[in-house]
């Protein structure tokens, strides 16, 4: 079968691997129906931040635990690459209780067991069972984050498969929820609670580093009752998406700035410029969630400015498996048009060339498995 890897930037390509097999009898078996590209991933791909990252390890100008997700070379290819999928079950584990074959399913982007005390609290992308020590146990990270392989394969193996994977309510187009295993679901946590414990709240989403995050945010903000979503990207393109989504769109130097403060704020310019701005345009006792990388020791977060706002940053990895059911069925209910954010849709077998290029959102599908 066909695993797509990362060789090095700009290069990615198909190599051939025995089928997977069941390990364990909660393990399944399954294959990708409809595959995107996270916006985490156009990091090594468009970049060359491998050599930089080793060199900032070793200097102290890099956090360790870069190094811990991505080993002491970070994204030293070649390595299985992809980590948002809708699959379809092809083989269950005879402790599998819960699917058959062929059922439609999310595949999180982490791996958890859904039973030991941080999963149970909602951490799963923090799972003890599954992590055995390392920072994270993922899909498309490369060795340091486990053996799991990436998405974007032919097939590929899924244990603690009963809880691991979400149905796909059926009726929902995979095209919709394309990155539910990741970006869209880290966009849910930064709004939607949020708004739920502030109705009508305010919004500002920095945009244009996690891409599709970020576009994800406005829309979802919007569609939960903001009273304004202030979107603010350098690209024309991302800012008719967001208005489309029902955020008001501005340029990077545009308007927020006259504003008293937001709410609500979403830092995904994924920068560290961003991630100050970010919080000086947060309102007194406001929250402010950074999905960004940033892989800096010195960041320059105006702590004394949170303290005299009473601000809340809230960083840290999203926890898909724990969300996934809710977003689901409110994007199932309520026909969000998650898909207005694709860029690029692209075929399976294109994987390759496709997954390098300069696009928002990269979404791959194989239509003669899914439609049929
Ligand atoms: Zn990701
Ligand atoms: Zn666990």
């Amino acid at each position: 079968m066909r695993e797509l890897n990362f060789i090095s930037t700009g290069k990615l390509d198909w190599i051939e691997r025995n089928d997977p097999e069941l390990i364990t009898g909660d393990d399944a078996i399954v294959r990708p129906i409809v595959v995107s590209r996270c916006d985490g991933d156009t990091l090594p791909i468009h970049h060359r931040v491998s050599r930089a990252m080793q060199a900032g390890l070793k200097a102290g100008a890099i956090d360790p635990a870069v190094g811990s997700i991505c080993g002491p070379v970070p994204f030293q290819g070649p390595f299985a690459i992809g980590h948002e999928a809708i699959a379809e079950v092809v083989e269950t584990g005879a402790f599998v209780q819960n699917l058959r074959v062929g059922d439609k399913v999310v595949v999180p982007w982490s791996v958890s067991c859904g039973r030991c005390g941080t999963c149970r609290r909602g951490l799963t992308s923090k799972c003890i069972t599954a992590r055995d020590g390392r920072t994270l146990a993922a899909f498309g990270f490369g060795p340091a984050s486990g053996h799991y392989g990436g998405m974007v394969s032919d097939l590929f193996r899924v244990p603690f498969a009963d809880h691991m994977l979400v149905p796909l309510p059926v009726g929902l187009d995979p095209l919709r929820v394309a990155a539910a295993s990741d970006n869209l679901s880290d966009a849910w946590r930064t709004v939607v609670p949020h708004l739920r414990a502030r109705p009508g709240a305010n919004v500002l989403v920095l945009g244009g580093g996690g891409k599709s995050i970020g576009l994800y945010a406005a829309g979802l903000a919007a569609a939960h009752g903001a009273s304004v979503v202030d979107y603010v990207d350098s690209s024309p393109q991302r800012r008719e998406v967001a208005a489309s989504l029902g955020a008001v769109a501005h340029q990077r130097s545009g308007k927020p700035a006259a504003n008293p403060g937001y709410d609500i704020v979403v830092e995904a310019s994924s920068t560290t410029s961003g991630i100050r701005k970010a919080i000086r345009a947060t309102a007194p006792g406001g929250i402010c969630t950074a999905i960004g990388y940033y892989v800096g020791t010195n960041t320059g977060i105006p702590l004394m400015h949170m303290y005299a706002n009473d601000i809340t940053l809230h960083l840290g990895v999203s926890h898909p498996r724990a969300v996934l059911p809710e977003l689901l069925d409110w994007v199932h209910k309520n026909n969000f048009p998650a898909e207005k954010v694709t860029s690029h849709l692209a075929d399976f077998d294109d994987a390759p060339r496709a997954y390098a290029e300069h696009t928002t959102k990269l979404v791959l599908h194989r239509p003669a498995l899914f439609q049929a």
